[in-house]
């Protein structure tokens, strides 16, 4: 019997592992990261997997992954590069407190483990980057424990499965309550791989294939005809605004200023175009440019900048002068050397693109406002954040 059944409709049969793995024996996916059904899977390519794939999809990750096991094969290799390539090489997935934990893990695994990862999820977790999920996928897929690893993709197809109604997140406990009572002694590796491929492939967000399905006639949700409104999902609040204004300093050779971003924090150790600090309020241009990197004759880019992060949307206004500063000089033609996350890269393309002619003086006013304070709610929920919170 299911735990949390009060919460749950139930269908008329209850769902084996053996129907899933029989036919994640026919349908398995082949990921790059995926060792071959009888061979034993790397845990270095199973952990580096997982950390990539932490809010990004397959499609995104496979080309980083390949490049990542290309240039250091195994977590010593990693544990020896420099955070600088790292992040370099992360530039464009995001979320790049994963690439510092990456660097922060491999050498942790050198240095406690004698580079091999654990195999206990419980030491698992110990490690930087490692949280409860990561920890049971390591350890289900590398070693074949038998540990309840529940991504985005297993949640939907237990919250299906059972019908649970409670929207998510609250539903998480119940719904790793009862993936748990499915996960089998044996083959723990397979059974977490094909939770995550049916959820993939079949029991999809929109339009699940259940006539496809091994466990359609277990499926409390198809038997009620339910499934495409499961699972509940609790109102997201919106995100708020942010503002602030980044300096676009040109030295006469046409080189930038670029500047490193503390190791801690929003994307702690990037390389970024020096900025205000991001705030609630808009900023007037006085006091901007007190925050500007260099004495230039600022002028004030048309248009803004708009970046999405987890927990905030941030709306950048650009400003340009010439002049010299301490910092890291860069040609244009080669800012993609640097580790600029992808909100500086928007930076940069939007002052290119609008320097020169267009650049429009500064107003001497003492009120003049920088940012524009609101546009459409609408448009700003739609949009997809892609950095990190
Ligand atoms: S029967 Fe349909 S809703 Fe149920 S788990 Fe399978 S694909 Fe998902």
């Amino acid at each position: 019997m299911p735990p949390f059944s009060s919460a749950i409709l139930s269908a008329s049969q209850a769902p084996e592992s053996t129907a899933l793995l029989a036919w994640y024996d026919r349908h398995r996916r082949v990921l790059p990261w995926r060792s071959l059904p009888g061979v034993r899977p790397d845990p270095y390519r199973v952990w580096l997997s997982e950390i990539m794939l932490q809010q990004t999809t397959v499609a995104t990750v496979d080309p980083y992954f390949e490049r990542f096991v290309a240039r250091w094969p195994n977590i010593a290799a990693l544990a020896a590069a420099s955070l600088d390539e790292i992040l370099q090489l992360w530039q464009g997935l995001g979320y790049y407190a994963r690439a510092r934990n990456l660097h922060a893990c491999a050498r942790a695994v050198v240095e406690r483990h004698g580079g091999a990862l654990p195999q206990d999820p419980a030491a698992l977790r110990a490690l930087p980057g490692i949280g409860e999920y990561t920890a049971a996928a390591i350890a289900a897929i590398a070693f074949d424990q038998p540990a309840a690893a529940l991504d985005g993709n297993g949640e939907r197809v237990i919250a299906r499965l059972y019908a649970v109604r409670i929207p998510l997140p609250a539903a998480k406990p119940q719904l790793k309550a009862l993936i748990a009572s499915l996960v089998p002694q044996r083959r723990a590796g397979d059974f977490v791989q094909a939770l995550m491929d049916l959820g993939a492939t079949i029991c999809t967000p929109r339009r699940p294939r259940c006539v496809l399905c091994p466990w359609r006639a277990c499926c409390a949700a198809a038997a009620a005809g339910v499934a495409e409104e499961l699972p509940v999902q609790s109102a997201k609040p919106e995100r708020p605004s942010r503002y602030g204004v980044a300096f676009w300093l040109t030295r006469p050779d046409g080189a930038v200023l670029l500047r490193r971003r503390p190791e801690k924090g929003l994307l702690g150790g990037m390389t970024e175009i020096p900025s205000t600090p991001w705030r609630a309020e808009p900023w007037i241009i006085q006091e901007a440019v007190r925050n500007a990197p260099a004495a230039a004759e600022w002028s004030m880019l048309p248009g803004l900048v708009r970046h999405g992060f987890t927990h905030f949307v941030l709306e950048l206004a650009i400003m340009t002068g010439r002049g010299v500063a301490d910092g890291i000089w860069s040609r244009i033609d080669r800012l993609d050397e640097h580790a600029l996350p992808t909100l500086m890269k928007k930076v940069a393309r939007h002052a290119i693109t609008a320097v020169g002619p267009r650049a429009t003086p500064a107003p001497d006013g003492q009120t003049a406002v920088v940012l524009p304070r609101r546009r459409s709610r609408g448009g700003l929920a739609r949009r997809t954040a892609d950095g990190e919170g």
